[in-house]
């Protein structure tokens, strides 16, 4: 099989109102990609996330620096295909933000097409541990420009609807607004359900030693990127001092990046995205990693868990997904949800097929 024409894309869906954490103002969620075609007739189709700032900066190297190279190769050469746009000619420029997330999309799309060929999902194609459902937690209520009242409102609906746990952010610019959201949230959902606290990066290590103190009380389950995502020192402090668990990772590029938080202590729930971290190849070898240490994987969905679904349901220690649903409508085959659980999709692919329609109301370039 020949890579025949590789066709790249950015898509602006729009969200149904303006989301807020610490540190990121949402008004619709951006999707630049592309379309890889083969000689066999089979199209894959790969993208990254983001809010929207720089989505054509990923469409040109796309175009310019990995669609060259990506003519008349096999796809299932995946391997040496991602050594080589690594280690291309913008490797002294990358290796992480702008190309990192131009080499998700490409990998990722390359993978959708070995999928389709195998006749499989993509899960089934890694080798699939959860062949029914998918756990899953809710972030999509905890927005921190929600006032108390609609998060209370929205945390308690999502618990009435079946999921099993909730994400609220955290970062207000006077933490016992924090402490007040967090108190009232544990509240309304009860004990039973599990509680994550996502600060965004704002904090620096004393404050978070502080209010992460103050806020085991309810129980947290994680505390999500409560510092500067390159200090693994302070973060390791952190871990030590704190009962509740350190996740992050949405802001890590690639291995290295997690073997020195694992080997370190510092990071206790690996969030490796897909779409940031150079794609599937990539993701794979840091869910492995992870579980030389015995640390589990709840992946970032900056895909919106099209793809993550299917790597969630391949890893035994990724035991939870997280669920935004602000793209659904942009893909043929968009996650199917009950009562908190994803359904594992059927269809070969790595479910990236999006719908021509909503392609073309919403493509931008
Ligand atoms: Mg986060």
């Amino acid at each position: 099989m020949k890579i025949t024409k590789v066709e790249s894309f950015i898509i602006r869906t729009p969200i149904r109102r303006d989301i807020g954490d610490s540190t990121h103002m949402f008004t619709h969620w951006s999707t630049p990609g592309c379309w890889i075609t083969t000689d066999e007739g089979l199209i894959g189709t790969g993208y990254t996330g983001l809010e929207g700032n720089g989505e054509e900066l990923i469409k040109q190297v796309i175009d310019q620096y990995y669609a060259p190279k990506l003519l008349g190769r096999d796809p299932f050469e995946v391997k040496r295909i991602w050594e080589e746009l690594q280690w291309g000619r913008l490797h002294w420029i990358g290796r992480a933000g702008v190309t990192q997330m131009a080499l998700s999309a490409v990998d990722i799309a390359l993978w959708d097409i070995m999928a389709q060929a195998a006749g499989v999902p993509l899960w089934k194609l890694l080798g699939g541990d959860k062949p029914q459902a998918i756990k899953t937690y809710n972030t999509d209520g905890g927005w921190l420009n929600w006032t108390l009242d609609e998060l209370v409102t929205d945390t308690r609906r999502f618990v009435e609807q079946g999921w099993p746990g909730v994400k609220i952010k955290i970062g207000s610019a006077d933490p016992w607004d924090d402490y007040r959201r967090v108190k009232a949230v544990r509240e309304a959902i009860g004990d039973d359900i599990l509680l994550m606290v996502d600060a965004n990066m704002v904090w620096d290590v004393n404050t978070a030693c502080l209010w992460g103190k103050r806020l085991e009380e309810f129980h947290i389950h994680w505390l999500e990127e409560p510092l500067h995502p390159d200090d693994i020192a302070g973060h390791a402090r952190l871990a030590r001092e704190l009962v509740t668990p350190i996740a992050l990772g949405e802001n890590l590029y690639h291995r290295y990046s997690f073997r020195d938080y694992i080997t370190t202590g510092a990071v206790e729930v690996v969030q490796a995205d897909v779409t940031r971290v150079g794609g599937i190849t990539e993701w794979v070898r840091i869910a492995n990693l992870a579980a030389c240490f015995n640390v589990p994987v709840v992946p970032h969905v900056g895909d919106m868990m099209q793809i993550q679904q299917h790597l969630v349901a391949a890893t035994p220690n990724a035991p939870m997904l997280e669920y935004i649903p602000w793209i659904l409508d942009l893909f043929e085959d968009p996650v199917v949800v009950e009562r908190g659980h994803i359904k594992v999709p059927d269809r070969p692919g790595a479910s990236t097929r999006m719908r021509s329609d909503s392609v073309e109301r919403w493509r931008v370039s």
